[in-house]
């Protein structure tokens, strides 16, 4: 879990930042697998409070999908089924790999945490030398790493409760 100086000129909070690797249903297609998981991450977003407001401020949770195996891919909603986002009336496009994931020290230190030697389609270079730059331009205080995974993990076990089924 990284702790990360906002981006962007609205004045507010430091950011927690986190990268997961999810096995997911393949889909029918690379086009339809990542546009069912962009729609069950913005499910997510709205069962954990998020409210539409402006873009790049403050909000309470962003779920964005960085990779989506080695595809690359650019969807638009037209294209893919309209059913199973019925909270979102604005746009729906996809874009894979996320467009801004290989400038953005917040993305690529966890991402490089879980895959640094990995080389996202169209990078034509490895996280871990994308991460190294963005750090030189960013600077050393630009990311601190506040929690640990087998931390996180330990904890959530202490406030989760038990299911049996
Ligand atoms: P932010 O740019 O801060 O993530 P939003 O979370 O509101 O802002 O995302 C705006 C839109 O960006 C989403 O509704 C989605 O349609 C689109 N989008 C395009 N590519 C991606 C991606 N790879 N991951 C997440 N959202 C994406
Ligand atoms: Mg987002």
């Amino acid at each position: 879990l990284y702790r990360t100086r906002p981006v962007g000129t609205v004045a507010q909070a430091d950011f927690l930042n986190a990268v997961v690797g999810l096995r997911t249903p393949a889909g029918a297609s690379p086009e339809d697998g990542a546009m069912a998981l962009l729609i069950a991450l913005k499910g997510l977003e709205r069962a954990m409070g998020r409210v539409e407001r402006e873009r790049w401020g403050p909000r309470e949770i962003d779920l964005d999908l960085l990779l989506f195996g080695g595809h690359a891919l650019r969807v638009e909603r037209a294209a893919v089924a309209r059913s199973g986002d019925p909270g979102r009336g604005g746009s729906q496009w996809l874009e894979v790999p996320h467009p801004s994931a290989s400038e953005r020290l917040f993305v690529l230190a966890p991402l490089a945490d879980l895959a640094s030697e990995l080389e996202p389609s169209g990078w034509g270079e490895s996280v871990a030398v994308a991460r190294a730059r963005a750090q030189d331009t960013e600077g050393p205080d630009a990311v601190e790493v506040v929690g640990e995974w087998e931390w996180m993990r330990a904890r959530w076990a202490d406030i989760a409760q038990p299911h049996e089924d």
